[in-house]
C-alpha cells in the first residue's frame, strides 16, 4: 500500500467533477487500498479520489465506532467503508450546522449546514450495488466527500470575500505538496 499526496486547495483537480467507475478490477481495489492508507496516515475520517489526483467517483470513510458529531478525534475501532459511484436517494429535512475540517483545506474550520440523515445507493469494491441509511458524523462525512467528487470543497460554502481570504491563508502557510 502507498500513502498518496493529498492535493491542497486551490487545485484544478479539486474543482473537477469525477467520472463514474465502470470497471471493478484489481487496479481499482489497489486505489482503494492506497486511499485508505493515505486517510489513516493523515488522520482523516474520509477521503475522496479527487483529493489524491484520481478523477473517479470513489470515497473511503472510517470514523471509527463513535458516530457522534463530537466524538473522540482518534477512533479506537476501525469501521471502513468504500463508496463507489455514490448516489443520494434521500436526505432528511432535519439539518445540522457543524464545523468541518478537510485534508485539502488545511488549517480551516468551516461551519456547514447539512442534512442529519441520508439514504445512499453505491457500489462496493466488487461492483455489487448496496443501499444503506446513514446518520450523524457518517452522514456528514458522506455529504462532504460527495461534494469533492462533484468538484466542490467546503470553501464553496463561504462568501466570495471569506473564500478569497481563506485561500490566501492556505497559499501562504501550506505550499502545495
Ligand atoms: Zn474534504
Amino acid at each position: 500500500m502507498t500513502v498518496l499526496n493529498v492535493l491542497i486547495a486551490p487545485h484544478s483537480t479539486l474543482s473537477t467533477k469525477a467520472a463514474v467507475v465502470t470497471v471493478f478490477d484489481d487496479a481499482l481495489r489497489q486505489q482503494l487500498n492506497d486511499m485508505t492508507e493515505t486517510m489513516y496516515a493523515d488522520n482523516g475520517i474520509g477521503l475522496a479520489a479527487n483529493q489524491v489526483g484520481i478523477l473517479k467517483r470513489i470515497i473511503v470513510m472510517d470514523i471509527g465506532d463513535d458516530n457522534s458529531l463530537t466524538r473522540d478525534p482518534n477512533p479506537i475501532k476501525q469501521k471502513l467503508f468504500y463508496f463507489i459511484n455514490p448516489e443520494i436517494e434521500w436526505t432528511s429535512d432535519e439539518k445540522v450546522v457543524f464545523e468541518e475540517g478537510c485534508l485539502s483545506v488545511p488549517g480551516q474550520g468551516i461551519p456547514v449546514e447539512r442534512s442529519a440523515s441520508l439514504r445512499l445507493r453505491y457500489h462496493d469494491e466488487t461492483g455489487k450495488e448496496k443501499t444503506e441509511t446513514f446518520h450523524g458524523l457518517q452522514a456528514r462525512c458522506i455529504l462532504h466527500e460527495i461534494d469533492h467528487i462533484n468538484g466542490k470543497t467546503m470553501l464553496d460554502y463561504l462568501s466570495k470575500l471569506k473564500k478569497d481570504l481563506a485561500v490566501r491563508k492556505i497559499m501562504k502557510h501550506y505550499s502545495s505538496r
